[in-house]
């Protein structure tokens, strides 16, 4: 079956049908169904590029969603096309989700201009992270111009977004011991911008937020070189449930990309990430090859014992394992 016309033709039930196949073929691990999944993707590839990737990650609880349905609707309304796709670490762990599934984002999830799929719920991160970069291919050749990228704050899933995203927002609660787990984890300096929700509740608490934030920001040195042509990370309130700094938001993503595009850093990003992906699959794929050699699972049970019991040096035990399959 050739879903590659229905993907790039025009928007409606056909393509939405073909989005979704294309999409399980991917996720898919028979041999069989990657081969055509690779074919599908190289024919597509011409297709993608056009669209403004935006990861967003936050605890359980930000208002992730909330905020995601909202800016949702906000680009339809200025005529984008809108794809969100998540990487949920607990899934791949439990095949439980704490993002849950699609009655998340109520009124985004059925319009017509708009197009949800949930993490896949099987494999490593480094699969799931894999399958969604492609799922955000496949949106991008079918014309969705704004593929948002959500993830949970645990786990490595956050690299994992920012390293297939243009521009990585950390949502955080306007409370202080929050912001230190963010800096302690390190996340702080993955995100391009912080967006402190829940500001509703308590505007004071989010000011301090927000200046605790750019102090601590500045502290890292995230804030490169000083002058106009860089982009500073900055942190911004909003309250998604009363969709208050949405507008602020999208002016400060549209700001970001200019200046992106501008200076170069768009695309040199971009590049990266293409080889950074490449490597990671290839890093795994030789990780497998190896793990299913026939020599190295002869040797692996004896070997697993005797350094776990001391008898081997780890180090001369890996030496072994690696001259088994390339002596
Ligand atoms: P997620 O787990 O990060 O996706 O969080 P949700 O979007 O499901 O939001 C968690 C809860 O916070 C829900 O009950 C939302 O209604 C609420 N919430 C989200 N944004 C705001 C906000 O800006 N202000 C207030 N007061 N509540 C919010």
């Amino acid at each position: 079956m050739n879903l590659y016309p229905d993907v790039i033709g025009p928007p409606g039930a056909s393509q939405r049908r073909a989005i979704a196949k294309a999409i399980t073929l991917l996720e898919s691990t028979r041999a069989e169904h990657r081969a055509q999944a690779d074919e599908l993707l190289t024919a597509l590839l011409p297709h993608t590029g056009q669209s403004f990737r935006l990861g967003i990650s936050g605890v359980p609880g930000v208002g992730k969603s909330t905020f995601i349905e909202v800016l949702g609707l906000y680009l339809i309304a200025l005529g984008h096309r809108v794809a969100v796709l998540t990487i949920d670490p607990s899934s791949t762990v439990s095949g439980g989700s704490i993002l849950g599934d699609k009655t998340r984002m109520e009124q985004l999830s059925v319009h017509p201009q708009a197009y949800i799929r949930p993490s896949p719920s099987s494999g490593t991160l480094g699969g799931v992270a894999e399958k969604t970069r492609e799922a955000m291919l496949v949106c991008e050749a079918a014309g969705y111009d704004v593929v948002i990228v959500e993830t949970v704050g645990v786990g490595q899933s956050e690299t994992a977004v920012a390293g297939m995203t243009d521009m990585f927002v950390l949502m955080q609660l306007p409370n202080a011991g929050d912001d230190l787990q963010a800096i302690k984890k390190g996340v702080m300096e993955l995100a391009d911008l912080v967006a402190i929700n829940k500001a509703d509740i308590d505007a004071l608490a989010a000011q301090r937020a927000q200046l605790q934030i750019t102090s601590a920001m500045q502290l890292l040195g995230l804030f490169g070189p000083h002058d106009d042509a860089h982009w500073r990370p900055q942190a911004l309130l909003l309250s998604a449930l009363g969709g208050q700094g949405i507008d602020g938001f999208w002016a400060a993503a549209q700001q970001f990309q200019r200046l992106q595009t501008a200076n170069g850093n768009w695309q040199a990003r971009r590049q990266q990430q293409s080889l950074a992906w490449m490597w990671e699959r290839v890093d795994a794929g030789l990780k497998q090859a190896f793990r299913q050699h026939p020599q190295v699972q002869a040797l692996l049970p004896q070997l697993l014992q005797d350094v776990a019991a001391g008898r081997i040096p780890a180090s001369t035990a890996a030496r072994n394992l690696l001259s088994a399959q390339y002596p």
